[in-house]
């Protein structure tokens, strides 16, 4: 077996260690004699499962007890819908602040279904709060903490005063500590720093959860799901149980301190070594560079596609740019080995010299 370090930016490397455990489960769950995925949803082995999890992810992120959390499908695309359609209420208008591209998909969804008003708005770096223009009486603040295809995070939280802040975490939960109580609703397609794709986790206060607009369909009321405790249909159950293992995971090495330390250090070394050379570049404000998701292009785009193949020997696959900005981008979440940045370090001098 051989296994490369994939930089894909989602679905995205899972822990070695979790997939090994997936394995040794896959055909007799700790003597059930079934498979998670041939488990009825509603059995107590299932329900032991669904439980743990979310026991373990409110340990990790310590998530405070008037916070539900859901498990539910859709990806961060239906949350997009699902928020302005459950937080609106008797509102007309919601915030967005405007960071980049997934800000404006969360942005024309929710302007099918309320007045939007952009608090802020900036491109490769994020609006400060003192240009933060927020509107009291709206009746949520949507941000994007980390754009995935330009590489661009917040390193702070937007403070909203009385107004719900809303996350859209995909590419950045868990990959440090979180103040929790800051946010009203958190959400996260599971591809990245979760789990599988098909799980969307949503974290969300208690408060929060009530009528839905008319007309929302009954798998996009957070009330709903809430008091079925996200079995109101058949929830993903497999991606539920991988999410629990990765959870144990995390809690097993460290914690989101453990994380966050990794994190930063293999950002940090990825970002040293484009910002020493002349041949690589990143255009993000240095204050704002995603821990994540680490865009870079070539001094040479002719040279993308040499630079894509060789790395791809080399074990590094993956690099190749969103489609809609080229050049390259290494995501590096949590599952990503250090030891899988310092080979594309390596790489990456070593290709500079022959061909910059
Ligand atoms: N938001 C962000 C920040 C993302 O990175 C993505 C996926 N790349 C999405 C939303 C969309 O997620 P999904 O595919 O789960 O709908």
């Amino acid at each position: 077996m051989s296994r490369v370090y994939n930089f894909s930016a989602g679905p995205a490397m899972l822990p070695e260690q979790v997939l090994q455990q997936a394995r040794e489960e896959l055909l007799d769950w700790r003597g059930s004699g079934m498979s998670v995925m041939e488990m009825s949803h509603r059995g107590k082995e299932f329900m032991s499962i669904a439980a743990q999890a979310e026991m373990d992810l409110r340990a990790i992120l310590a998530i405070p007890d008037n916070y539900r959390v859901l498990f539910l499908q859709g990806g961060a695309s239906s949350q997009f819908a699902m928020v302005p359609l459950n937080l609106l209420g008797e509102k007309k208008g919601a915030d967005y602040i405007n960071t980049g591209s997934w800000s404006k998909k969360a942005i024309a969804e929710g302007k099918r279904y309320c007045e939007v008003s952009i608090a802020g708005s900036a491109e490769y770096r994020v609006p400060s709060q003192s240009d933060l223009q927020l509107n009291p009486d709206a009746a949520y603040l949507h941000y994007t903490p980390n754009e995935t295809i330009a590489g661009v995070e917040f390193s702070y939280i937007p403070d909203a005063g009385s107004v719900p802040l809303v996350a859209d975490m995909s590419s950045t939960i868990l990959s440090r500590p979180l103040d929790v109580s800051r946010f009203g609703v958190i959400y996260a397609g599971a591809q990245k720093n979760i789990g599988p794709a098909g799980l969307t986790v949503v974290i969300l206060r208690e408060d929060l959860i009530g009528e839905p607009l008319p007309a929302t369909p009954s798998m996009f009321s957070y009330q709903i799901h809430a008091d079925n405790d996200s079995m109101y249909n058949t929830p993903p159950t497999y991606g539920w149980y991988l999410a629990g293992l990765v959870f144990d995971w995390i809690k097993r090495n460290g914690g989101l301190e453990a994380m966050a330390r990794v994190n930063q250090r293999k950002a940090q070394k990825l970002y040293t070594a484009i910002d020493a050379s002349s041949f690589y570049s990143n255009p993000v404000d240095p204050a704002c560079r995603s821990w994540m998701n680490v865009p870079f292009t070539l001094a040479d785009a002719s040279l993308d596609a040499t630079f894509l193949a060789e790395a791809k020997e080399q074990g590094l696959v993956t690099l190749k740019g969103h489609r809609s900005v080229g050049g390259m981008r290494a995501s590096i979440y949590n599952a990503m080995p250090e030891e899988g940045v310092d080979a594309l370090v390596a790489f990456m001098a070593d290709f500079e010299k022959r061909y910059g």
